[in-house]
């Protein structure tokens, strides 16, 4: 693999984390992760603060002391003194800065600083089957079993959704509940039984028993 070929893997690492990177990209990407603890380790580093990134109102930072005005522009030199190639912006930088962003916001409201306990997260690809969802998914593995952050909008106001983890043996093990809330974002912790490593993926399915939300555990 040349530098140039594995600089763009690594500038390819935010839309993973985020769910929008194309699907030839990601198996391409995973496979590469297999092999690459550097990329690993700055692929656990973003997904770390997704879910505070998504509680950042950005029409709120001008009016706030954190972060230094001159953040965004530091993010910007120091990538561009490492990457040195000028012609295109690296597609992670976004979610960096704006990473960097949440950290300090997060240490100011005690959020990221306290919900963040050292165990590494991992970006689980979801995909919604209704369109009004927006959601994002971090799966992370305990010694009894792994939990899934769901950071979602979109769920029907006042339904009841039912979460299952996937076994690779084909069970499906109740992760739990929770009840949607229209356009106001929720952060779910869902628990399940399943280990990690035995798990493949998770469904959310409604009421009536219909899937509405898949997300994929096998990819490493
Ligand atoms: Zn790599």
């Amino acid at each position: 693999m040349t530098p140039d070929e594995h600089r763009a893997l690594r500038e390819a690492l935010g839309d993973y984390a985020i769910g929008r990177l194309p699907r030839d990209e990601t198996s391409a990407l995973q496979a590469h992760l297999d092999g690459c603890a550097d990329c690993r380790a700055e692929l656990a580093e973003i997904s770390s603060v997704l879910p505070a990134l998504r509680r950042v109102d950005p029409a709120r930072l001008d009016h706030t002391p954190f972060p230094p005005p001159d953040l965004g522009e530091r993010i910007v030199s120091a990538a561009r003194a490492e990457g040195a190639r000028p012609r295109q912006r690296p597609r992670w930088l976004p979610v960096a800065s704006a990473a960097a962003v949440a950290i300090l916001i997060g240490g100011a409201v005690g959020y990221a600083a306290g919900d963040y306990d050292g165990i590494p997260r991992e970006p689980v690809a979801v995909q919604a089957m209704d369109p009004a969802v927006q959601a994002t998914a971090v799966a992370i593995p305990h010694t009894w079993g792994v939990e899934i952050v769901l950071d979602a909008d979109g769920f029907r106001a006042g339904s009841t959704y039912r979460v299952v983890v996937e076994a690779d043996d084909g069970r499906e093990v109740g992760a739990g509940e929770f009840i949607g809330t229209g356009e106001n974002p929720m952060i779910c912790n869902l628990n399940s039984s399943v280990l990690r490593s035995d798990a493949s993926g998770f469904k959310v399915l409604d009421a009536a028993g219909a899937t509405v939300l898949r997300g994929d555990l096998t990819a490493t």
